[in-house]
């Protein structure tokens, strides 16, 4: 008789990722750094192998008096520098017209989870990419939701149709809508949607809200790592047409933009026309909070909030050399996959490339194939994620050409 309420799933999490890290790190051990390519790690490393931790993040916090390390935040809602300089990190320099409301949360995943809880009830449907970071499946069933899947892609765009078509069956069945878009910079294809597409977006929902509620989930958990620079925001903009039927909760992480993934550090930035639904998301929000990690690391809130002010154009310097490193990585990736014809989805910007597997059977075969040739990649839907945040650039030369081969002998 399990102690579990009925509900509960009490499968293990399959966590294959962690499965091919550890392969990954056995071949070092056996074989030597120079023999294997673990490009499965999804955190950002230097050119060494190494890490990479903000010496201009760092060196500030490690300074905090351990009497801020130790209190408690202000508040549930976080500290009201923190939400004040969320909003202006976020936002820059847009000119948004919409009623604001800041809730810090533990990472973006806090953000998510929260709004994915607060907006439906169980048994409700959450419309996802259905290529996806893993974890939003996970929260959505934890949550007792289903999902709806939209074809990311068409030719080199955002599928637009595909997403109308998705949000427009739920909208049917339910009567109010959550969709999530994780941009700019998606995860893990490093997709990011054009101006025009996040109006077309907009404009679309603006109509839809004539049948219920609709509620956009912007995940930005990438986005201080656009190569667009200060336009990374741009797109911001379009929010301010989105009609008083719909809302937007951005999900911000200070887990990338500041490579502080274990001190547990967001916000959900809530924007809408409509004053009072805002405050209603806030009060809801809230209650989450305290009913769930109660308050956010003290120290961690104030020292985003001294970086992004006082500290920000030496962190910006710094945190730019691995933006450019970023680029040079998948640059090269790119143009050797370009050359030998390794097809991968859309990529733009960000952490990751993916290839495109026409099914998840071939990519299962391929995936094995690949860690038989010491190169260790994570399974995605119906693709193959290449973390070149992690990989050298002396690792990724020469490795679209030696992926292809390896394809072509399936
Ligand atoms: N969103 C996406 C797409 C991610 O890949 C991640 C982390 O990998 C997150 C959100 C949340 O990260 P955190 O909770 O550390 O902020």
């Amino acid at each position: 008789m399990s102690f579990m309420k009925q509900s509960a799933n009490l499968q293990p999490i399959e966590d294959t990722v962690f499965a091919v890290v550890s392969m990954a790190k056995q071949d070092i051990a056996e074989h030597g750094a120079d023999a294997v390519v673990d490009a499965t790690i999804g955190s950002l490393y230097d050119e060494c192998g190494k890490l990479v931790a903000y010496q201009n993040v760092f060196d500030h916090y490690n300074a905090i008096a351990k009497e801020v390390k130790a209190a408690y935040a202000a508040s549930f809602t976080g500290n009201p520098g923190y939400r004040a300089q969320v909003k202006n990190w976020v936002l820059q320099d847009q000119p948004i017209h919409l009623n604001t409301s800041v809730i810090a949360t533990p990472g973006g995943t806090g953000a998510v989870n929260m709004t994915m809880i607060n907006v439906l009830e169980p048994g409700q449907t959450v419309v996802l990419p259905e290529i996806c970071w893993g974890s939003y499946n996970l929260m959505a069933a934890q949550a007792g939701l289903q999902t709806a899947a939209y074809s990311m892609f068409d030719g080199d765009h955002f599928n637009l149709p595909s997403f109308k078509e998705t949000c427009r069956r739920v909208m049917a069945d339910q009567g109010r809508l959550l969709a999530v878009i994780n941009d700019p910079c998606h995860n893990p294809t490093g997709y990011s949607m054009t101006l025009e597409e996040w109006r077309q977006v907009v404009r679309f929902l603006n109509e839809l809200s004539e049948q219920g509620p609709c509620v956009i989930l912007n995940d930005i958990a990438y986005i201080d790592y656009s190569y667009q620079g200060q336009h990374s925001r741009d797109y911001l903009n379009c929010l301010n047409a989105m009609n008083e039927n719909v809302l937007t909760v951005i999900a911000f992480s200070c887990s990338k933009t500041l490579t502080s993934y274990g001190l547990r550090c967001g916000a959900a930035l809530i924007l809408g026309q409509d004053e009072q639904r805002v405050r209603e998301a806030e009060i809801v929000f809230e209650k989450t909070a305290r009913a769930t990690w109660s308050n956010i690391p003290n120290a961690a809130m104030e020292n985003f909030t001294w970086i992004t002010t006082e500290n920000r154009a030496a962190f910006e310097s710094e945190k730019q050399i691995y933006v450019d490193l970023l680029k040079q990585r998948s640059a090269l990736f790119i143009q050797e996959a370009d050359a030998c014809g390794l097809a991968y989805y859309p990529y733009k910007e960000g952490f990751f490339v993916t290839l495109k597997t026409p099914d998840n059977n071939l990519r299962d075969q391929y995936h094995e194939k690949l860690i038989a040739n010491h190169i260790y990649t994570v399974k995605v839907n119906k693709g193959i994620r290449v973390a070149v945040c992690s990989l050298s650039v002396a690792k990724v030369k020469g490795l679209a050409e030696r992926m292809k081969q390896i394809l072509s002998t399936l």
